[in-house]
């Protein structure tokens, strides 16, 4: 039995900050598509080379290529408890296979992140991450004490490639067309629990574990 949790929603609701208290609090690893395809984009990587044009222009990486990394590392050992999916599915194609790998017996919980366009722009065009540790900050609510400086490990903040405004309207459009009908997929299925994405972290994981009856 797997504990398995999908989290959708557009690009700058906050699954990243759900996954990782998510993932601290059932303790099963969090698998976040956008981070690994930065990883082999930075190292340079076949997939990474393949991924990186999709990536920059704010568009959906093939699913072959994402479908195939994923199945990967939901198949490694660490996951045989569960895991927890950031950015994974976007296509009903990445739905399909995950139904294809799920068992019977597999807890299988969806959260859709709800927040609407001027609200994600606004925290995704003042969204820093630390070039070193990945932490994340936000330029009006969250800003490192020092400017450009990672409060905890010191390294380098800086922005996305893909967190200007051009990109972050061309990844919302994508969104829409290609990710939204997930939605009604999984609702289809009695799965989809629906989220407040424009309140703190505190609050939305209120919301998740009032759901689940923690
Ligand atoms: P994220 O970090 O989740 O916002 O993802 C950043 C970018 O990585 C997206 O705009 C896509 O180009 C690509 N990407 C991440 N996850 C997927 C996915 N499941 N399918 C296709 N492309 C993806």
């Amino acid at each position: 039995m797997r504990n398995i949790f999908i989290l959708l929603g557009p690009p700058g609701a906050g699954k990243g900050s759900v996954a990782g208290e998510l993932s601290l609090l059932i303790k099963v690893p969090v698998i976040a598509s956008g981070d690994l395809l930065r990883e082999n984009v930075r190292n340079g990587t076949p997939l990474g080379l393949k991924a990186k044009k999709y990536m920059e222009a704010g568009e959906l990486v093939p699913d072959g290529i994402v479908i195939e990394m994923i199945g990967a590392k939901v198949s490694e050992p660490n996951c045989s408890k569960g895991f927890i999916l950031d950015g994974f599915p976007r296509t009903l194609a990445q739905a399909e296979m995950l139904d294809g790998i799920r068992d019977a017996e597999d807890l299988f919980n969806v959260f859709y992140l709800k927040a609407d366009d001027d609200f994600l722009i606004r925290r995704l065009s003042n969204r820093r991450v630390c070039g070193n540790c990945g932490k994340i900050y936000h330029l009006v609510n969250l800003p490192p004490a020092k400017e450009g400086v990672c409060d905890t490990c010191g390294g380098t903040l800086v922005q996305r490639k893909d967190d200007t405004e051009e990109v972050i309207k061309k990844r919302l459009e994508v969104y829409k067309d290609l990710t939204a009908p997930l939605l009604k997929y999984y609702e289809d299925k009695g799965l989809l629990h629906v989220v407040a994405g424009d309140i703190s972290i505190g609050y939305m994981m209120d919301c998740i574990k009032k759901i689940m009856k923690w």
